[in-house]
């Protein structure tokens, strides 16, 4: 048999070959002269399709086809931090001081550098056992990361030597005794992207991942190892956001994956992140982030394997223990990705044309996404978050990306236009959104911040319900129709949209609110709305009510700093106290 298959047709990023020896499916191919870089998607008796990652122009039939004989992996391992890639691991910045601007075809550079020297040190000694998942040692992969090296999976032995000191990631740094006999282990390992990395048992998420964003953490929060959705219409601020949670989520590392966005938006998130600062040492936030990103002259194809790249590479860092957030960007490129490759590939379609396959698919990238107890003997904790959005086109939700999200993703946070428009940041509207894991983290809440937390919450968000209904007979028969306690929930109402909702990201201390600022402000405006319903039965007017000064106190309470809130909202209560008094008393 010849040593290499043939292309028999091309057509965009699909080539057909023929008679390609030991043709896996999923097996990374190498595609004519170039060597373009592609993936085994079908076996069709002789004819093998295969997904190609780089651009095909002026491949011919004829041109030779070659296995690689694993299938499309990442590499693992410490030097990952700080780098952006493209959807199939080629480190973007490399590359271009080494092919320019436009990646050249059939590029190859290693993911991890592999002349950098590292600080190895062991966690294990000679003779102790060792199984899947322990760790060996650690280096300081950046100053804020310490990098786990971890027993590969499948290996479990006794440890015969163990290094210390430099090491480059493929120098060996232990060697394990294992019943198949000795086997040197490097810092550098391999996963198969397509493949779930294992774990020891799955926990439910019961504990939040707080992002200091009021809409998000009190009304609609997701959980440590959660899934969410958003949608991103243009100008909605959804960039916002996403800045938002990478710098102040309290996960530690963060993978960004941009699928293939066209134009600007992919543009921003490669110049703006380098910039970012983790706020809470100052370091570049890059330090504990991984971007990936699809160049422009790479085909849609090239969008699908990102999402399993940034998956991967996340649960990588999950399995060392630690909290990842993984945000894709945006989720319907990929969808379209899949639906071009099922189209040339002739299958049946689904709704709109999107393969049958895709809610599956979607389920499966979600279905990663947990809280889970990692491999290892010393039972350590790890979460992976994943935040997906979605762009769909004219902002219909009932669009099969859409809709097949909703039902995997346990989060909603609907991104509205409108909002935008009227400048309420984040754009995240109260009444379509929503969060499956509020009963879930209602108990840590409650515990941590305060027993009535769950209480307030439901409270504020039925005015807000209840706002919108009398909006309704406003808007049909006049304000003047309300009763003086339903213009009450209006005011209470606005105020929760005004001063406690709307949260300005480009303030020093506006933008992050710990989750206890959060409580007392929306508790000092629910305590507003108490005080004028009772000030109303004792004969206070409305007007004097609306226009109370302490109003003014309750909407720059945002401005407060944290190590004050406690002392200063008391002072406000206070003072609403005395104002209301002071009104009932003149009546
Ligand atoms: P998108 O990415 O959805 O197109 P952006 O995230 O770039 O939109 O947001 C558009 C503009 O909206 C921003 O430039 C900013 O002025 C404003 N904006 C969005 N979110 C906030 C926020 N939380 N605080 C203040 N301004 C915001």
């Amino acid at each position: 048999m010849a040593q290499k298959g043939e292309i028999i047709k091309i057509s965009g990023p699909l080539v057909v070959a023929q008679d390609i020896p030991e043709a896996r499916m999923f097996d990374v191919v190498r595609v004519g002269k170039e060597k373009l870089i592609g993936e085994i998607l079908e076996i069709r008796s002789k004819n093998i399709s295969i997904q190609v990652y780089e651009n095909t122009g002026g491949l011919k039939p004829g041109e030779p086809v070659e296995s690689e004989h694993y299938p499309l992996s990442v590499e693992l391992g410490p030097g990952l931090l700080g780098n952006i890639y493209d959807g199939i691991q080629r480190p973007l910045t490399l590359i271009r001081t080494k092919t320019g601007d436009f990646i050249g075809r059939g590029v190859w550079i290693s993911a991890i550098d592999r002349n950098k020297e590292w600080e190895f040190k062991p966690r294990v000694r000679e003779e102790e056992k060792v199984i899947a998942g322990d760790i060996l040692g650690t280096v300081q992969e950046t100053e804020l990361i310490e990098h786990r090296i971890l027993v590969p999976i499948g290996i479990k032995g006794k440890i015969k030597k163990i290094h210390s000191g430099k090491a480059k990631v493929e120098d060996t740094i232990a060697i394990i005794e294992t019943k198949e006999g000795e086997k040197n282990i490097s810092m550098l390992q391999k996963w198969p992207v397509r493949k779930m990395r294992p774990y020891k048992k799955q926990l439910n998420p019961e504990e939040p991942l707080i992002t200091g964003q009021r809409v998000i953490d009190t009304f609609f929060p997701i959980a440590k190892g959660g899934t969410a959705c958003i949608p991103g219409p243009f100008g909605s601020g959804k960039t916002v956001v996403q800045h938002q949670l990478s710098k102040w989520a309290n996960a530690d590392i963060i993978v960004f994956t941009g699928c293939g966005e066209r134009g600007n938006e992919m543009a921003d998130v490669l110049r703006e992140f380098p910039e970012l600062k983790d706020p809470k040492s100052s370091k570049p936030l890059m330090q504990r982030t991984i971007l990936i990103a699809n160049t422009s002259n790479m085909p849609v194809a090239a969008r699908e394997a990102s999402i399993y790249t940034g998956i991967t590479l996340a649960e990588y860092y999950r399995d060392m223990g630690y909290d990842v957030a993984l945000m894709a960007d945006s989720t319907s490129r990929w969808a379209e990705a899949l639906r071009e490759m099922s189209g040339r590939l002739e299958e049946i379609p689904g709704e709109e044309g999107y393969p049958a396959y895709l809610p599956s698919r979607l389920a499966e990238f979600y279905e990663r996404a947990g809280k889970i107890i990692c491999l290892g003997k010393d039972e350590r904790e790890g979460s992976l978050s994943a935040i997906g959005s979605v762009s769909p086109p004219g902002g219909d939700l009932s669009e099969p990306v859409t809709q097949a999200t909703l039902k995997v993703a346990r989060v909603f946070w609907a991104l509205v236009s409108e909002l935008a428009y009227q400048r309420h940041f984040p754009a995240i509207h109260w009444l379509r959104s929503y969060s499956l894991y509020i009963d879930n983290l209602k108990n840590y809440f409650n515990k941590k911040v305060a027993p009535d937390w769950m209480e307030l919450r439901n409270k504020a968000m039925a005015l807000l319900q209840r706002e919108d209904e009398l909006a309704e007979t406003v808007r049909l028969v006049g304000i003047d129709v309300l009763s003086s306690e339903d213009r009450i929930v209006m005011e209470t109402a606005r105020s929760i949209r005004e001063d406690f909702l709307q949260q300005f990201a480009f303030d020093k201390i506006d933008t992050y609110s710990p989750v206890n600022k959060q409580y007392l402000m929306l508790k000092l405006i629910m305590e507003y709305h108490e005080e004028c319903l009772g000030a109303l039965k004792k004969g206070a007017l409305l007007n004097d009510l609306i226009s109370l000064s302490v109003r003014e106190d309750i909407a720059k309470a945002k401005y407060i700093p944290s190590e004050e809130i406690e002392k200063r909202i008391k002072e406000i209560t206070h003072k609403l106290k005395e104002e209301i008094n002071k009104l009932i008393k003149e009546k």
